[in-house]
């Protein structure tokens, strides 16, 4: 049985538990390291990265968690977990360190305030039979300003008629910007778990 743990220390948990149980596999809540043991897939939320990333070490997961996305455990990371997982933050939070795990630039709030969160459609540009839509919240979003040679654009958000890009992949790590456990699409987790099933590669 396929078992996707949720990184559980703050943020939209319960939103990516009951897609994942949507989708017919368990989940499992990781709070301390040993919750990563065993796992197939891992799902890092969103909410505020400058308090996640304190929380990491509260919780002594920073390390455990940058040895397992790093050993190639296959992670969808959505808003704050994006710019978690992202090597630079244009605009970190004053002490806000990154796992630095994913080739990209990030600069966090790129399309405004908490006021602002608006359901969008993006286009999901990796479907297996070419783009597609996903229908997602955008919250204090992050955008990808810079992306480095190994990584893929998955996902784009038109603003003002321009393409802005709110999704990545590098291997085994999906970024997305925007929050489809909100809407309850399921492209970005069925792209997780189709994941699970390649050879793991160590990434950097
Ligand atoms: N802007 C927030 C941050 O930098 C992310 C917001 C979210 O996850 N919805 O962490």
């Amino acid at each position: 049985m396929t078992t996707v743990g949720v990184l559980a220390l703050q943020g939209g948990v319960a939103e990516h538990e009951r897609l994942l149980t949507g989708l017919g596999v368990t989940s499992r809540r990781v709070r301390r390291p040993a919750d990563l043991d065993g796992l197939d897939a891992l799902v890092i939320p969103g909410g505020e990265s400058s308090v996640l990333d304190r929380l990491l070490d509260v919780a002594g997961l920073r390390s455990a968690l940058h040895e397992a996305v790093a050993g190639g455990l296959p992670t969808l990371s959505t808003c704050a977990g994006l710019v978690l997982l992202a090597a630079r933050v244009a605009n970190p939070a004053p002490g806000q360190r990154s796992l630095g795990l994913l080739d990209v630039t990030v600069r966090r709030n790129a399309f405004g305030r908490q006021v602002d969160s608006v359901e969008t459609t993006a286009t999901w540009e990796a479907g297996p039979d070419g783009p597609t839509r996903l229908r997602a919240a955008a919250i204090r979003a992050p955008e990808v300003v810079q992306t480095g040679p190994g990584v893929e654009i998955v996902a784009t958000m038109a603003v003002d008629r321009q393409d802005r890009v709110v999704g990545v992949r590098q291997g085994q790590l999906l970024g997305l910007a925007l929050h489809p456990e909100l809407t309850g699409d399921p492209t970005a987790h069925r792209s997780l778990l189709a994941m699970t099933a390649a050879p793991r590669a160590f990434i950097g």
